[in-house]
């Protein structure tokens, strides 16, 4: 395994971390959970010793996972991060619900501290000087106290959005989501995060599934390496020297080995050098849906994620009517709901990708 220091933390870890939000769906189902923790017991084996949960992950069992697997290890030997934000603690939180969160979290990791404790998916700046306001103080209290060891947090905003937190230097570090997608969209956030000292971790390195899903269009990544394509994409973005840790969601023993081989002999290279390296290789595919659904919550329930994964199609194919198939045959839904948008952009406020949504509903609804 490949390490790197976690920004001026002094702390080593794994160039790939564990992402625990893919736990074999059907063994949580069952409460078979020691099997379940036999994952990232694997992975710590192969040298991975980075595990990130959270709260309401599988089904919120992955806490409770990780913590199995973690009480049979020796605790040093591991960093591990749990979250908290509004969604978790209500919107006018105290510092008792904020204790209470904290508490839970360490009740089910088996443990008495979090290595890094984020707060959670700042959507925009917005929402994140609220989280600043009421629950800063809390995180630092709880750090004071050895309950926590680094303050961090996670976003999907922009790259200039990112620069904004990082120039507070309240943070050790943050984690985004970065892939051979969207990375032009969020390179200056990382690259000015690596400056200020920071650790940068890394989710949603395959693009919510996009780029395996669509391999014809990345094979450019594979060039002159004999990995996948979706090893290749973890490979690019752990290659970053700005990048600490890609995470690599994990269900089985396979896809940890995967892994652990796409970054072996990894070589670092500035994100500049990196966008060098693939210029006029790649597609520039900021503006795809990623199917992060955190669109959800439509007034009109018009399922979001299902008609922007169809307009993808577009985006890859050129082709208008690849959206109507696409609408037809994988997911079954109907191109009239659409019409039903009430163009409250409540979606659009939420989309971590910052698409037009409402636009790409109105050309989907003009099809004929
Ligand atoms: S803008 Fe349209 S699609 Fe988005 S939440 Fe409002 S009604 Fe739903
Ligand atoms: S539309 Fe935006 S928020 Fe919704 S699933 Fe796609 S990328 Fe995520």
């Amino acid at each position: 395994m490949y390490y790197k220091e976690y920004g001026n933390t002094g702390m080593k870890v794994s160039a790939i971390g564990l992402g625990t939000m893919r736990y074999d769906e059907q063994d949580v189902k069952a409460g078979r959970f020691e099997k379940c923790a036999e994952i990232p017991l694997y992975a710590l084996e192969n040298g991975i010793n980075y595990w990130d949960t959270a709260p309401f992950y599988c089904d919120d069992k992955s806490e409770i996972i990780t913590g199995i697997a973690l009480s049979q290890v020796k605790r040093s030997d591991v960093y591990v991060t749990s979250k908290t934000n509004f969604s978790t603690l209500g919107d006018h939180p105290s510092r008792d619900d904020f204790r209470r969160r904290l508490e839970t979290s360490l009740d089910r990791l088996k443990t008495d501290y979090i290595d890094f404790y984020h707060m959670w998916c700042m959507l925009n700046l917005e929402s994140w000087e609220r989280h600043m306001e009421v629950l800063y103080s809390f995180f630092e209290e709880a750090e004071r106290e050895g309950l926590i060891r680094n303050i961090v947090f996670s976003s999907h905003m922009q790259g200039d959005d990112i620069e904004t937190v990082v120039e507070t230097g309240k943070f050790k570090g943050m984690l985004i989501g970065y892939n051979a997608l969207n990375h032009r969209f969020r390179q200056s956030g990382i690259e000015k995060a690596y400056e200020n000292g920071m650790g940068v971790v890394v989710m949603n390195p395959l693009g919510g599934g996009m780029i395996p899903n669509h391999p014809e269009a990345f094979t450019y990544l594979t060039e002159g390496t004999d990995l996948t394509v979706p090893q290749a994409a973890l490979r690019f973005v752990a290659s970053h020297k700005e990048i600490t840790v890609t995470l690599a969601g994990c269900t089985t023993k396979e896809h940890i080995d995967d892994a652990v081989k796409a970054v072996e002999n990894l070589e670092e290279y500035s994100a500049q050098e990196i966008v060098k390296q693939f210029e006029g290789k790649g597609a520039s595919l900021n503006n795809l849906c990623t199917g992060c659904g955190y669109c959800k919550g439509c007034p009109k329930e018009i399922e979001i994620p299902k008609y922007m994964d169809a307009y993808n199609q577009y985006i890859f194919t050129g082709k208008k009517k690849s959206i109507l198939d696409r609408l037809d045959n994988h997911w079954d839904i109907s191109k009239e709901k659409v019409l039903e948008c009430i163009a409250c952009r409540k979606c659009e406020e939420q989309c971590t990708q910052h698409l037009p949504i409402v636009e790409r509903l109105k050309e989907i609804g003009e099809i004929s």
